[in-house]
């Protein structure tokens, strides 16, 4: 444990611990709630989380990690299929607990990765496997949606582990996931609230979740504790004069940190235009934070484009919003405004970034090559600042 001392005029000796990745904070949850609709095939969540009496501070922009627990019911069917006794008590990274609770809360069971299946494959012996190993490709493609319930349903990959030692020797630590702060601190200091879109997909016939969003979507409800700590992210910060203009372009949960950013920023009675992008496939169940977002809209203090990608025959993402608005986009940075992307990072930060060069090229008559310097020197003026992930 870490601890620092911290002067206070009621206990002048008294030390406060430090939380951090390996010291997680047991955070208090206020709060979850859906922000999309039933039905909506991007199930998005709210969760507020109080930060107590922990001593974590954040800044607008940070994220939150977040150490999940494992689904108990995937827990317990993994447990039967390798044969092995629930409540038997193993060494779960230096902590003595039961099977069953060390591998909900200290243990990677979902997360296939070569080194793991290595060491599971010493004990399995299977060719099959040992040949996937051998096969960048084939690794890839057997790694794809499947998990280790499904090597020890397969008699052929099921190790025939004896005691739980065995498994909990493979076995990587799990980890914490970030998700980005979707409160500012002043808007209720002490609480962090998070949006998370709930991973949920079939693969190989059976239902299957991610760890974290659906830990936090389906497992905790208000009173529960949940491990967290600050991840500080100082390239994803406001800019420091309030007057400057803002773009932010966050389709899905990217609109997370946009949330703390309009937060902050009418709190701080900044005089700065805001102007965000949101998208989401329908307008009937996939909007997010749309009470309080109506207001904003309303008396003027936000612009919102929103990008219903499935609501028409040809889908419409923000980046085709933000094409068709080039010329005032163009207008806005050559003011001075600041450009903030978050979400996706395999195709809406390529998108987005590409139409943004496309709307500098021809807004601005430069050649391609000087678009990328113009975006290159705003990123330099730290005007340009993603969060893609
Ligand atoms: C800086 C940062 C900020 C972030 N902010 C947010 C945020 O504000 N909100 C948010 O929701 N997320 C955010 N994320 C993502 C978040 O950290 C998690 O990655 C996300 O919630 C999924 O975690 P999980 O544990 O639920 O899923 P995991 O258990 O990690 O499962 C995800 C994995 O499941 C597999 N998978 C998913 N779909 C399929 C499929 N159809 N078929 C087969 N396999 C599949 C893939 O291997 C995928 O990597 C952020 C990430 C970073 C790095």
């Amino acid at each position: 444990m870490v601890y620092r001392v911290e002067w206070r005029a009621d206990k002048p000796n008294a030390t406060m611990e430090v939380y951090s990745i390996k010291n997680p904070y047991p955070a208090e949850i206020v709060d979850v709630r859906h922000i999309t609709k039933p039905g909506s095939a991007k199930e998005t969540i709210n969760v507020d989380i109080s930060l107590g009496n922990s001593g974590l501070t954040y800044v607008t922009g940070d994220a939150l990690g977040v150490l999940p627990n494992n689904d108990p019911a995937l827990v317990d069917s993994l447990i039967v299929a390798l044969g092995l006794d629930a409540s038997e008590v193993v060494d779960a990274a230096g902590e003595q607990m039961t099977l069953r609770e060390a591998l909900i809360t200290t243990y990677d069971i979902t997360g296939l990765k070569k080194s793991t299946l290595a060491k599971w494959n010493a004990s399995a012996g299977s060719a099959k496997l040992e040949a996937i190993l051998v096969d960048k490709e084939q690794l890839k493609d057997f790694v794809w949606g499947r998990d280790l319930l499904d090597l020890a349903q397969d008699e052929e990959l099921n190790p025939h582990f004896t005691i739980g030692e065995e498994l909990v020797a493979v076995l990587p630590k799990l980890t914490a996931r970030l998700y980005s702060i979707a409160s500012s601190p002043a808007q209720v200091p002490g609480q962090v609230s998070l949006c998370v879109g709930a991973v949920r997909y079939k693969s190989h016939d059976r239902a299957r979740n991610g760890v974290c969003s659906t830990f936090l979507a389906d497992r905790l409800k208000p009173g529960d504790k949940v491990r967290v700590f600050v991840h500080s992210n100082k390239n994803f910060r406001l800019p420091e004069d309030g007057a400057t203009p803002i773009i932010m372009v966050g389709p899905g949960t990217g609109i997370a940190p946009f949330r703390a950013f309009w937060q902050q920023r009418i709190i701080d009675r900044a005089t700065g235009p805001m102007w965000l992008f949101f998208g989401n496939p329908y307008k009937a169940t996939d909007g997010c934070y749309e009470d309080e977002l109506a207001p904003l809209v309303e008396s003027g203090a936000l612009r919102m484009s929103v990008a219903w990608s499935r609501d028409q025959d040809h889908k419409i993402y923000v980046q085709h919003l933000m094409d068709a608005a080039g010329a005032e986009i163009w207008q806005w940075l050559e003011k001075g405004a600041a450009v903030y992307m978050c979400g996706d990072a395999n195709r809406m930060a390529k998108d987005v970034e590409q139409t943004l060069l496309a709307i500098i090229a021809r807004e601005g008559k430069r050649s391609p090559e000087d678009a990328v310097s113009y975006l290159a020197d705003l990123k330099a003026q730290k005007r340009y600042q993603k969060d893609v992930y």
